[in-house]
């Protein structure tokens, strides 16, 4: 089986499954216990959040762990205040999406400009109202991997005093980026980084301030109730380690495989589209409309010949609905219906690539 589809999960990395290993293999206790199995639980607690702070550059306290991007987003975004104005975009995870209707704002859903797949800075700006309260935006698109300039974005909310929001879960791994002066939230998860599922990660930059979603104890200093997931967070923290130490060297391997796997099918195709090919996109995503074809169908063909990869999203009625994201960056729906994306990983390696790559040329 050739595996690309590393935007909706990663496989464990075999170095995070062995640093979580000792917290499910021995007694390790609570980290809110008083006895040593539980200093012992605080200890490794804390050091898992230094590690992960000192990545970010941000203080320990300003981290929340979740049990993932999902719940972090619907912690920052249901903080809003009620009644107020909420920008973001059409582009949007679905958690982003559905969160934004329990927070009782108006709502701007901005649209990329054709062409694009991200929203420009400037469009922000003249959706800004004299009570906006928040902006909300991913830092790259997890469908077609577009990036958007958070940098930008950052400064204008500064500016403006208004809270961003980011959602940087498909960011994470596959680009460097810095926290910046205006970013006020970040968030993550672990499953898109090698670490386990159940996993997330927010950043709350100070002066910023969030209600605590699930209540309960008073762990994470109050902000999220519950024993904190310890393996998970241990894992997060070596995935993170292992970013630090090689996304560079990885980001390259991935952007060459890419663009290989790109001009494989350019060169034994002819009707390509490439979705944000001009565009600043991540090392590691492909979407791409293969005009005249049934996306759906041949992502069927293809999972029989043992890759795989997505199209659009799941629907009540089992089959699949063309991607919203596309039909939001003005593409017809032929287009969306027509498109498949595919997502490498740092252990995708170019022998898969051009397997996969020969596959679709055969299967089309
Ligand atoms: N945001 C983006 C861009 C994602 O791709 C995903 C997951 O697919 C999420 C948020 C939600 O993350 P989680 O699965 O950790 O809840």
């Amino acid at each position: 089986m050739i595996y690309l589809d590393n935007n909706a999960t990663t496989s464990l990395d075999p170095r995070v499954l062995a640093a979580m290993e000792p917290i499910y293999s021995s007694t390790i206790g609570n980290a809110s216990s008083i006895h040593k199995y539980g200093q012992r639980a605080r200890a490794i607690l804390a050091r898992a959040r230094q590690d992960i702070a000192s990545f970010f550059s941000v203080r320990p306290d300003e981290l929340i762990f979740t049990s993932g991007a999902t719940e972090a987003l619907n912690m920052a975004i249901r903080s809003v205040p009620k009644g107020s104005h909420l920008i973001t975009s059409s582009l949007e995870h679905v958690a982003v999406m559905e969160a934004v209707k329990f927070t009782g704002c108006t709502v701007t859903y901005l649209d990329p400009e054709p062409g694009k797949g991200a929203i420009g800075v400037e469009q922000i700006e003249k959706a800004i109202r004299p009570n906006t309260s928040m902006i909300v935006l991913m830092a790259a698109n997890n469908e077609t991997g577009i990036m958007s300039d958070i940098e930008a974005v950052a400064t204008l909310a500064h500016a403006a005093r208004i809270p961003l929001v980011i959602d940087g879960v498909a960011l994470l791994g596959k680009e460097k980026f810095s926290l910046t002066e205006g970013m006020s939230v970040l968030c993550f998860s672990g499953h898109k980084i090698h670490a386990p599922t159940g996993i997330g990660l927010l950043i709350v930059k100070k002066p910023h301030k969030l209600h605590p979603f699930i209540v309960g104890g008073p762990q994470q200093f109050g902000m999220r109730g519950g024993t904190e997931n310890l393996a998970g967070i241990v894992g997060f923290a070596k995935a993170i380690e292992l970013i630090e130490q090689e996304l560079p060297e990885a980001m390259t391997r991935m952007k060459t495989l890419r663009d290989h796997f790109e001009k494989i099918l350019i060169s034994n195709l002819p009707n390509l589209i490439i979705h944000g090919a001009d565009q600043p996109r991540l090392c590691n995503t492909t979407n791409i409309a293969f005009l005249g074809m049934d996306g759906e169908t041949l992502l069927r063909h293809l999972d029989l010949e043992g890759i795989a990869a997505s199209h659009g999203s799941a629907c009540s009625s089992g089959g699949m609905e063309p991607s919203r994201v596309l039909l939001n960056m003005g593409l017809s729906m032929e287009i969306a219906r027509a498109s498949i994306r595919f997502s490498l990983s740092r252990f995708t390696t170019k022998e898969e690539i051009e397997r996969a790559a020969a596959s679709i040329v055969d299967s089309i």
